[in-house]
């Protein structure tokens, strides 16, 4: 099947250029790749339903690193062959496992181009269009989430990152203020063990993360309770930060979740503000899931964001962009100089005063991709009203299949959504909601599975826009009689 015509083989080393013939190579490459994943799309499952082990043998007998290479035709045959028939797609009406979206088309276009330029957003020198048009589009997100003169952001590689960022850089400015210690030069100070992070028990787990890469571990995350709407309990926080305090520990932050990654709950950013400023210390808000929500309908249900002092974004959850896309914003632009650093070969001082903006300042991250071209070009194309559609749907959607189940004898539905996720279960046991699940995976219906109150439950997170109250009444059958 390899053949020596094709535009793009192993003999013929080809970069985008303004070469003729990279031009048609480019091109060529693209379109029979275009045409493959159309083909390989052959009904709405989301999965072939293969299990493991066959997956891995098929897997495991592609050549990889032959002596000689296989050349485009080849390798894109095998592709088809092997790969993309097993692909999960995310774009299935019975996908809802995951907040993992499918990717509006034009933003897969954009990845194209992010891709083609290979523009990295370190230094003004790899990617001009790039840096000012982050920049740009950092300054629509801090308005938009209410933020005003003086705040900034950064595009990160998703929520883990942009929360362990904020934890990075909230902790130094408080060692700062409070016991007047540089930590990004000198390392943790004497106290360190004392310090607290403050989340809500169902939070995610990138601040245990977190907390362990800032050398503080696991131990000094601290689990608040919630209340029967998995929020927060904010007396119970406040009486807990008061008794830490006054043993002489030192709280220095509180995550607010905005939009719990299972139930979609969310802590009330407003109450926790008023805590936090009782006790000195900073305010986060991991809106990774909820902030998709402020271009909804419902987006008072998410409270006052702009009280927090950063905020994490993700862009590839309800907003549904391919992966990765997330941002973190701050109230005070400052915050952000945790991780300044100036090196003679890429971000020189004297470029600042000339006006070559480095993000590489910005990040923990050197080089970055260009992700926000893909929110300026689907927010730009969309508007305001294209996106309230998007949302509202998965909003209305979660809302119409509690409304279903909850009055249904075969099904507990205990929490109301807030979001576009239901977490429920059939009634039976554990077993039964587990043995469900995987008979409808290999059915090519793929939902998700999870632990509330000490049973196993199901779970179905709804961001797809072309999911439609008949398909999910379906799923209803489907899972009964799985
Ligand atoms: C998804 C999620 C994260 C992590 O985001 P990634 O983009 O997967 O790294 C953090 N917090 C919450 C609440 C989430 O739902």
């Amino acid at each position: 099947m390899s053949s020596g015509k094709s535009a793009v083989n192993s003999d013929n080393i080809t970069v985008l250029s303004c070469r003729k013939e990279d031009k048609a190579a480019f091109k060529a490459a693209i379109s029979s790749t275009v045409e493959a994943i159309l083909d390989s799309i052959r009904d709405d499952s989301a999965f072939s339903g293969i299990g493991p082990f066959d997956l891995r043998d098929e897997i495991r007998a592609l050549p990889l690193l032959p002596e000689n290479g296989d050349g485009w035709e080849t390798v894109l045959d095998s592709l088809k062959e092997t790969v993309l028939p097993h692909m999960l797609r995310t774009w299935s009406p019975s996908y809802m496992p995951h907040l993992h979206s499918p990717a509006l088309i034009e933003s897969i276009a954009a990845e194209l181009i992010i891709a083609a330029f290979n523009s990295s957003m370190d230094s003004w020198d790899q990617g001009p269009a790039a840096t000012e048009l982050e920049v740009r589009v950092v300054s629509e997100l801090c308005s938009l989430f209410g933020y005003g003169e003086g705040s900034d952001g950064v595009f990160t590689s998703g929520g883990s990152q942009s929360n362990i960022s904020a934890c990075i850089a909230l902790r130094d400015r408080f060692i700062q203020e409070r016991l007047g210690w540089d930590t990004k030069k000198k390392g943790l100070p004497d106290d360190y063990r004392k310090l607290r992070i403050y989340v809500s028990e169902i939070s995610h787990f990138s601040f245990d993360k977190a907390a362990h890469m800032m050398g503080l571990g696991y131990d000094a995350v601290v689990k608040l309770p919630v209340d029967s709407r998995e929020r927060i309990d904010a007396a119970k926080a406040e009486e807990i930060i008061r008794k830490d305090k006054e043993s002489g520990l030192l709280p220095f932050l509180i995550a607010a979740t905005v939009g719990t990654t299972d139930f979609g709950s969310i802590d009330s950013v407003d109450e926790l503000r008023t805590i936090a400023d009782r006790y000195g210390m900073y305010l986060h808000a991991d809106a990774a899931y909820g902030s998709g929500a402020v271009l909804s309908s419902y987006s008072s249900r998410l409270g006052n964001l702009s009280l927090a002092d950063s905020i994490t974004i993700d862009f590839h959850k309800m907003f549904l962009l391919p992966i990765s896309a997330s941002a973190l914003i701050v109230r005070d632009a400052s915050i952000l100089d945790a991780f300044q650093l100036h090196a003679d070969y890429l971000n020189r001082e004297e470029d600042e005063e000339d006006g070559y903006i480095n993000l590489v300042g910005k990040s923990m991250q050197t080089t970055r991709r260009f992700d926000a071209l893909k929110v300026y070009v689907s927010f730009r194309m969309r508007g305001r009203n294209g996106y309230r559609k998007i949302m509202d749907t998965a909003i209305g959607n979660a809302s119409y299949f509690h409304e279903r189940i909850k009055s249904d004898p075969d099904f507990i539905a205990p929490i109301k959504p807030e979001l576009s996720s239901v977490v429920f279960a059939l009634k039976g046991g554990d077993e039964r909601n587990k043995t469900t699940r995987r008979r409808l995976l290999s059915e090519g219906i793929v939902i998700g599975q999870t632990v509330f109150n000490g049973s196993v439950m199901l779970k179905f997170t709804l961001l797809n826009p072309a999911l439609t109250h008949e398909h999910i009444d379906m799923l209803i059958e489907r899972i009964k009689k799985a």
